[in-house]
């Protein structure tokens, strides 16, 4: 099967694998279904601590990085947490699932699928070989996380049956819950062999050959969308919106003693599913905010973590007040951290900020943004 030559290697990182950064080693340790008993949250926080730069920096699929890892003995601590269970598979587990799953909304419930899948796949040794690009998903039927770009993702259609998509592409293969977690490490399994040097199934010229039944449709791209996953959810429910999805051990701690588990979404908040009632003015204090409006202005890293980048994006896109633009600050032409679905791209140049086509000082970003310049 035809996919692109590739003449570097894929470099995800993980927790054994660091990524060389200016500010010092990054670690990503991935969250499947970004669910985090309060006890990993923890560990996470004294990890940043005592190892990193303090902070636990969220990303686009539901993991967390580390950054700054200067001292040694993270992989221990983080193995003795049950937060990397398989030092061969690390890289691979990168799974999400509709974060507000049994809280609000949704046609299923795929709580559960993800901490399924993970043990499944890390006990089979020709997994640990696919890219750590490779991506799973399951998405309780309101369409969000399968916006989300994942190779395979199960997609409910009732509570329980749903069908595959493949690449974002729904197949229309039908399967039902029980027996989503095995036909998506099939899936998976198929991809390994036939892949070649393809990194993700999109590459792939004939998608549909992965699956084990001959279908007679052709995969259709259905409607996807992202309910709030910030404020009030539900009865006990509340998500909150880290700055840049960057939290302090001191946040993380905070979040631990709210309730027995977290859920870390693709979009760079956080659920909380079971907070008390005293929780919101508890997260307040502790400089977490609970507005939706606080997602909507993202930024990558920047100066001076990233040596590619040209500005310090974040400090810039801090001076920008939430006021209904949806904008993502790169430092450089790669856009990481880039959100799924309609965005304002602002691309640091020499000189400013690229938005739109017009070339704006830093000084005059937030202004810009606010102005709504960019069609
Ligand atoms: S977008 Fe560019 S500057 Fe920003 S983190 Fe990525 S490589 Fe670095």
């Amino acid at each position: 099967m035809p996919s692109p030559a590739r003449v570097r290697a894929d470099a995800c990182p993980g927790v054994f694998a660091t990524h060389d950064a200016v500010d010092g080693p990054l670690a990503r340790v991935r969250l499947p279904g970004g669910v985090v008993p309060a006890d990993r949250l923890r560990v996470l926080a004294s990890c940043a601590e005592d190892l990193g730069d303090g902070d636990v920096h969220l990303t686009s699929r539901g993991n967390v990085q580390l950054r700054g890892v200067t001292r040694p003995g993270l992989a221990a601590r983080l193995t003795e947490a049950g937060l990397l269970p398989s030092p061969t598979h690390e890289r691979v587990r990168n799974v999400l699932a509709s974060p507000l799953s049994g809280v609000r909304g949704g046609i299923a419930d795929v709580r559960g699928l993800a901490g399924e899948l993970d043990p499944a796949l890390c006990a089979e040794p020709a997994l640990a070989d696919l890219p750590g690009r490779f991506l799973f998903a399951f998405d309780d039927g309101r369409g969000d996380v399968a916006g989300e770009g994942a190779d395979v993702c199960w997609r409910a259609v009732t509570p329980s049956l749903g069908t595959v998509l493949l690449a974002g592409a729904d197949t229309g293969w039908s399967v039902s819950r029980d027996a989503a977690v095995a036909a998506l490490l099939d899936v998976a399994a198929a991809f390994g062999r036939q892949r070649g040097s393809a990194w993700r199934i999109a590459e792939l010229s004939d998608p549909l050959a992965l699956l084990p039944v001959a279908l007679r449709t052709t995969p259709v791209r259905r409607p996807v969308r992202v309910d709030p996953t910030v404020g009030r959810l539900g009865e006990r429910g509340v998500g909150v919106a880290p700055r840049f999805g960057q939290l302090s051990a001191v946040q993380l701690r905070v979040l631990a003693d709210l309730a027995s588990y977290a859920v870390v979404t693709p979009w760079r908040s956080i659920v909380v599913p079971d907070a008390g009632p005293d929780a919101v003015p508890r997260l307040h204090d502790a400089g977490l905010s609970t507005d939706p409006a606080a997602l909507e202005i993202t930024a990558c890293i920047g100066r001076p973590g990233c040596a590619k980048s040209l500005a310090d994006v974040r400090a810039d896109a801090a001076a920008v007040a939430p006021g209904g633009v949806r904008a993502h600050v790169a430092g450089c032409a790669r856009r990481c951290g880039r959100p799924a679905g309609d965005h304002l791209d602002v691309v640091a140049e020499d000189g400013g900020y690229r938005v739109g086509g017009r070339l704006v000082p830093a000084s005059r970003l937030a202004e810009s943004l606010v102005r709504k310049e960019n069609p």
